[in-house]
């Protein structure tokens, strides 16, 4: 062979690492994982980037035994998937899972047939799933100014549409929903940069996935073929849901091409209606700590850890739901405050339904691996044995009137026909892996037993035929052999053959004796041989059976696993709500006001060490008089505690809960919005002041009368008087354009002047006690305003050192005293009284002039310094 054809052969792949180039190539964006017997590898730049990801050691550098290049390599075995799949899949990739497809062949040249037989994106992963947080990938069409959401969570089967017009809408349901991944059209993909989360990173920018996906027409038929209908109406779908349509289309085509098989979980669309829900921006998700500590980012001091009590993995994630998708449907409140109310009054049935709960296990994705076709032996048994336990569940609800518990109660369906198939058939031993059989109870049928029989009894039926010929031939030293080529055959010593009977087949002479067989111990022989693949054949065939039958109860699977879901949030919020005290609030469209008597902030509550307690707080806003609340009080004294506590509380008015307070009227609320601290957004080009000023233009610009603000500490980031005047006039413009109802932290205490001036404003102080050399938090609102901040005091607890506590009351003396009359003065007095002294002296439009005369850019310092002399001088006359 010539050097360079050697070369060529050399630098030729191998057959199989063809077929890999192949499968790479029509899938560029995903890390291909190649099954190569009992492991999935992983080639080139995927080995480089996953060894780094999964720490992994990666091997293949050098040449292999005949002298080729190796390309980079590493791998994990088949058994390690979900482990470290959803890995990969959270490092942001997307992982083409590539099987074998044809068994392998001893000495075969061709390469094993491989096939993708799945794509794991961060939205469609379904391995080792968070068990209390649903795992979303939505799709977003938009067509001039309509824009059409589809989302779902394909290990549940929930699937959603809904529409917006504009971008704020888009980023309200994105904020609700927490998709973990995002296609759109192209038109979505152009505004994607008006949308805050996605810059803040707690939404994932938007993949454009092809436009054709988005084709009504061809959206339109994919829906339809996917749920079996000749008409979208069935689910209350009209032309007027197009650009739905078209999300909804794209998303179940990213589905196929991903899955590769049709999803039979996702088997309803429910259609949202946006204003059922309560608006939230992620400003307030993340101030009032809904889901996670705003510090630790952990669930812990959360409200959502504060109200979760569930049991089931599905009353984990509804409960999740109902905290961040707060309702503004009042008929939906008040049926989850019916069904919490049902359960506070009735606290056995409670405590009984709680048992049974724990012993359910997550039958909402036990279903979604039905669909999937996962389903294994143990998961069909957990199942069963869940249902079972839903039936007792059902039996303990008998006499509610809480529409919602009966309407949970309709759909907590019997299913023993689905627990008896599988607890008789599916043996309690059965191990999760299928491949090796040992899943069908003995008895469940009679041919798989007489195989199972066959195989153990194979040998002692052999040694009975044996003693059976021996005495009817009366051939001595008959035995029974086994060869890979004959088979089970009969074998006869020459001495002995005149007294084979006619009727045996000879097969084989040797040197001393020959071999025979019998129709009888060829039929034994096929099932001996047989028994066991056929065994296992049976087995699974019955296996299949039983996922074929399961999958005909998906449905009802879901209908109860909803029903279980929502006992058991209930449950959790009728349990908090009895340990910790609170009451039904009254949530209804005559309630006008937020009057909250001896309301307490829950989370502050839950957390507080046995030896302080909280001290309850009223609140009382309207549209009217009380319109806007100017709180004043030293640091410390509880004032953003108790803004907070008002917003929590409407808030889980809204969400269906009990309320920590002694009585509660929660007016309809479609918004709350928080402006509370400043952090720095140096990372997107914003000052402390720019965000601060950003959040208040997002509210002011948004608020209705029906809103709920909380704003603390407005003008905070600026000059004191800039900082001030802003306050002021924010005040009167929330008071003039939006009457909503607000709530105003402040330490300008020059604000509570507006008291009486602007409609609808109430000063509110929280009260302190002043000791000799220190204070004493009360914690307690009251009406009037506080005229010091006790800020020294503070820094002192703090544990600022006693030499500049010192300094700091030496300088506040000397300010006070200079400033005597700015202080005894209220703010429009002492803005007059600056006025007044400046027309006296200072002629203000020839200041002026001189500085809108300069330009800055090119004002040379001499020249500056010097303007500004002259200006000092003139002044100082
Ligand atoms: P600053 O003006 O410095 O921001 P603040 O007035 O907003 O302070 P908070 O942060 O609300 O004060 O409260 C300070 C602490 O006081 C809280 O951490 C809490 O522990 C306690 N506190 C607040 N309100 C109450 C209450 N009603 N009962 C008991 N303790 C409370």
């Amino acid at each position: 062979m010539s050097t360079k054809k050697k070369e060529k052969d050399d630098n030729k792949p191998s057959p199989m690492m063809e077929q890999y180039f192949i499968t790479k190539a029509e899938n560029p964006d995903c890390i291909v994982m190649y099954q190569v017997g009992d492991f999935y590898e992983m080639f080139y730049e995927d080995a480089i980037l996953a060894s780094k990801i999964l720490d992994l050691a990666l091997t293949g550098k050098g040449k292999n035994t005949e002298g080729k290049e190796r390309p980079p390599m590493c791998g994990i075995p088949l058994v390690a998937l979900d482990t470290y799949l959803p890995k990969l899949v959270n490092a942001g990739y997307s992982v083409a899972v590539c099987e074998q497809t044809s068994e392998v062949v001893v000495n075969s040249k061709a390469p094993v047939e491989r096939q993708i037989v799945k794509i794991v994106t961060p939205g469609t992963i379904t391995e080792n799933v968070e068990e209390t947080k649903n795992n979303y990938i939505l799709s977003i069409a938009k067509q001039k100014e309509k824009i059409g959401i589809a989302y779902s969570d394909i290990t549940t089967g929930e699937l959603k549409i809904a529409e917006t017009c504009d971008v704020e809408g888009l980023e309200n349901i994105l904020n609700r929903v927490c998709p973990s991944e995002i296609i759109c059209n192209e038109e979505a993909k152009k505004i994607e940069n008006g949308i805050m989360s996605i810059k803040i990173g707690t939404i994932p920018s938007f993949k454009y996935y092809h436009s054709f996906a988005y084709d009504f027409s061809k959206a339109e038929k994919l829906i339809k073929n996917h749920f079996g209908i000749a008409n979208l109406s069935v689910f209350d779908i009209s032309q007027e849901n197009k650009i739905s349509v078209m999300a909804l289309g794209a998303l179940l085509e990213f589905l196929n091409d991903t899955q590769k098989r049709t999803l039979q979980n996702i088997n309803k669309i429910q259609k949202e209606i946006p204003k059922d829900f309560m608006y939230l921006d992620n400003n307030t998700r993340r101030n009032l700590e809904l889901t996670e500590n705003m510090i630790t980012h952990k669930k812990y001091g959360s409200l959502l850890w504060l109200l979760d009590k569930t049991k089931t993995a599905m009353g984990g994630r509804k409960i999740r739901k109902f905290v961040t998708e707060p309702l503004q449907n009042l008929t939906m409140i008040n049926n989850r405050l019916g069904a919490v109310e049902y359960f506070v009054n009735n606290q056995m049935i409670r405590n009984d339904c709680v048992e049974i709960l724990k012993e359910i296990p997550d039958i909402e994705r036990i279903a979604g691996k039905i669909a999937y076709g996962s389903i294994n032996p143990k998961e069909c048994l957990s199942l069963a044995y869940g249902l079972n336990n839903v039936y007792k569940l059902k039996s303990l609800l008998n006499n509610s009137t809480s529409i919602m518990i009966n309407f949970c109660k309709e759909n907590l369906l019997d299913e023993t026909q689905i627990s008896n198939l599988i607890t008789t058939a599916i043996s309690e031993q059965a191990p999760i892996n299928i491949k090796d059989g040992g899943i069908i109870n003995k008895g469940y049928s009679s041919e798989l037993d007489s195989y199972q029989s066959a195989s153990k009894l194979g040998k002692q039926w052999l040694n009975e035929l044996v003693e059976k010929e021996k005495e009817k031939t009366g051939i001595k030293n008959l035995r029974v052999s086994y060869n890979r080529v004959f088979g089970y055959y009969l074998e006869v010593s020459n001495s002995q053959l005149g007294l084979v009977p006619e009727s045996w087949n000879r097969r084989q002479t040797t040197v001393n004796g020959e071999r025979f067989i019998t129709p009888e111990l060829k039929e034994m022989e096929e099932k001996i041989l047989n028994s066991d693949s056929e065994a296992l054949k049976i087995e699974l065939q019955i296996y299949s059976e039983i996922k074929s039958f399961l999958v005909s109860k998906i449905k009802d699977i879901q209908r109860i696993s909803e029903s279980v879901a929502l006992i058991d949030a209930f449950c959790s919020l009728a349990i908090v709500a009895s340990e910790k005290n609170y009451i039904k609030p009254e949530i209804n469209e005559n309630v006008k006001e937020l009057n909250i008597i001896d309301g307490r902030h829950p989370v502050v509550e839950a957390i507080m060490s046995s030896e302080n307690r909280f001290v309850p707080n009223d609140v009382i806003l309207d549209s009217d008089e009380n319109r806007l609340m100017i709180i004043t009080g030293p640091n410390m004294a509880g004032k953003s505690t108790y803004m907070r506590q008002v917003a929590v509380i409407t808030l889980l008015a809204h969400i269906g809960s009990f309320v920590p307070a002694k009585s509660a009227r929660i007016s309809p609320t479609n918004r709350i919005f928080t402006r509370i601290g400043a952090s720095d957004d140096l990372a997107f080009g914003q000052s402390t002041f720019m965000v601060e000023m950003t959040e208040m233009a997002n509210i002011l610009r948004n608020a209705t009368e029906k809103s709920l603000l909380i704003l603390d500490e407005i003008g905070r980031g600026t000059s004191t008087y800039d900082g001030l005047s802003i306050a002021w006039a924010v005040i009167e413009y929330l008071s003039k354009n939006l009457k909503a109802k607000t709530l105003f932290a402040t330490h300008y205490h020059e604000l509570t002047d507006l008291e009486g001036k602007v409609a609808g404003v109430k000063n509110y102080r929280i009260l302190v006690k002043e000791l000799a050399d220190s204070v004493c938090f009360l914690h307690k609102i009251a009406r009037g305003s506080a005229n010091k901040s006790f800020g020294i005091e503070v820094a002192s607890l703090a544990g600022l050192p006693k030499e500049l506590i010192d300094r700091a009351k030496e300088i506040l003396t000397i300010q006070e005293n200079t400033n005597v009359s700015a202080t005894k003065l209220s703010f429009d007095q002492a803005v007059a009284q600056k006025n007044s002294k400046s027309k006296d002296n200072i002629n203000v439009s020839e200041i002026i002039s001189v500085l809108s005369d300069l330009d800055m850019d090119t004002v040379s310092p001499l020249v500056a310094f010097s303007t500004l002399q002259n200006l000092v001088d003139k002044v100082k006359k």
